[in-house]
């Protein structure tokens, strides 16, 4: 089937869809399913999808939580601490006839929590759509898409088109705040394929690569009092302003120093982002005393980039806050403790040759005009597929803005776009005809 006949074919057919993605994906973001680590509450919006996917006709379906599966609590990528009770992943599976290649579309219903507010377009789940942008926590981040993959697989299922490879699409729980055991308990359970595509917000990039990271918390120990007895004191704030002050001439060195292997991250400008996200110094709950407090702290995100591992991200922070606490014994009396709060998410790099690229490039030109293909600018639980399951992955979503932050919104083209987009990846790659 010629491309011209075939885009005609898809337009049409989405474009009848097209009020039942766009009314899915604001349902979602009307139930809230946030991740407050280390728990989630996700039930709610799990079962509502997972009533939905019972509407599919000949679908498989599925529905576990991470800690019923098997051996997942002895596989090396398993991160411990977090609580499974009521957080259900929900995985839908066309069969293909067979002698087709076989593709997993994963989403993610967690979100992060609807802090900071208060938000200026309502509330953060109102669903509200304004000028063309639907707002709402995790419309980005990313129940936009989900309703855009979970709509693919209906269509397909309703207008009957044969593919000879599975299609899968998962919602999976706990990916933010660096949970990935979604994401894991699904490939455990067996629900892999010949390529993943990650619908994160890449603002309409294919993202053949992804970022890694870690979040550290920093601790610097004082001597508590006020001096009163005359007792030597040492305030940890001193200690812990230094080291502050000195993250961002870390940003710079690890920025300029930076050496990404691989393919897509080498001309990036500032590859690695640096979030210096809390900070904590004494007691803040209620009957704090006036003193100089015991200890301070605040904790940091560090991005990665393929070729960096765990033990060389430690290292190098470690090293650095080291090197500063050395400078000046006063402050430093000891040396400030660096703790890992969050697992490694590791970079990744599929290769550039795959196969699924030039056909995402091709869907992406038809209904974008361009097609940039480039390095996520963030990390995700692609790491999971590639790393542990050789899976080829690429992260591919919408445009939209606020992502973590107040007014989230996605833009509902890009919904109706990723839907067109992905019937023609799914018609090509597992092949099929309509
Ligand atoms: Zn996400």
């Amino acid at each position: 089937m010629n491309n011209g006949y075939l885009f005609k074919k898809i337009d049409a057919i989405v474009c009848d869809y097209k009020e039942e993605i766009i009314g899915l994906a604001r349902d979602l973001v009307k139930i809230p399913s946030e991740n407050i680590a280390p728990d989630g509450f996700e039930k709610d919006a799990q079962e509502f999808l997972y009533d939905k996917f019972k509407d599919i006709n000949n679908i498989e379906l599925d529905k576990f939580t991470p800690l019923e599966v098997k051996g997942i609590q002895d596989h090396p990528a398993y991160f411990k601490g977090r609580n499974y009770k009521d957080r259900p992943n929900v995985v839908g599976q066309l069969k293909g006839q067979g002698g087709g290649k076989s593709i997993i579309f994963s989403n993610h219903m967690d979100t992060v929590t609807r802090n900071p507010l208060p938000w200026k377009e309502n509330d953060p789940f109102s669903g509200k759509i304004k000028d063309g942008d639907l707002f709402g926590r995790g419309s980005f981040d990313m129940k936009g898409a989900l309703a855009s993959t979970f709509m693919l697989m209906k269509i397909i299922s309703d207008l009957d088109i044969g593919i000879k490879g599975d299609l899968m699409v998962e919602s999976v729980v706990d990916e933010e705040n660096a949970g990935s055991n979604g994401t894991l308990a699904s490939r455990i359970k067996g629900y892999n394929a010949d390529v993943a595509i990650l619908p994160e917000p890449s603002m309409l990039s294919i993202c053949p690569g992804g970022k890694g990271g870690k979040v550290y918390r920093v601790f610097t120990e004082g001597k508590a009092g006020t001096g009163y007895g005359g007792e030597q004191l040492v305030n940890p704030a001193y200690g812990l302003g230094a080291l502050m002050r000195s993250i961002s001439d870390y940003s710079d060195y690890i920025n300029t120093s930076a050496k990404p292997a691989g393919h897509y991250y080498r001309d990036e400008k500032k590859p690695r982002e640096v979030i210096l996200d809390k900070v904590q110094i004494g007691d803040l709950s209620p009957g704090g005393n006036i003193s100089i407090p015991d200890k301070a702290w605040f904790s940091i995100f560090i991005q990665s980039l393929p070729g960096y591992s765990e033990h060389d991200l430690d290292e190098e922070f470690r090293n650095f806050i080291t090197d500063v606490s050395k400078k000046d014994k006063k402050v430093f009396p000891a040396e400030p403790e660096v703790v890992g709060l969050t697992r490694y998410l590791w970079p990744f790099e599929t290769d550039p040759g795959h196969k699924s690229i030039p056909i995402l490039e091709t869907a992406l030109k038809k209904w974008h005009n361009t097609a940039q293909v480039e390095g996520a600018k963030f990390a995700c639980d692609g790491f999971i597929f590639h790393k542990y399951f050789s899976t080829p992955t690429i992260i591919f979503g919408p445009r939209g803005g606020n992502a973590h932050a107040q007014d989230e919104f996605v833009k509902v083209d890009d919904l109706i776009l990723m839907t067109k987009v992905f019937l023609y990846l799914v018609l090509r790659w597992c092949e099929g005809e309509i």
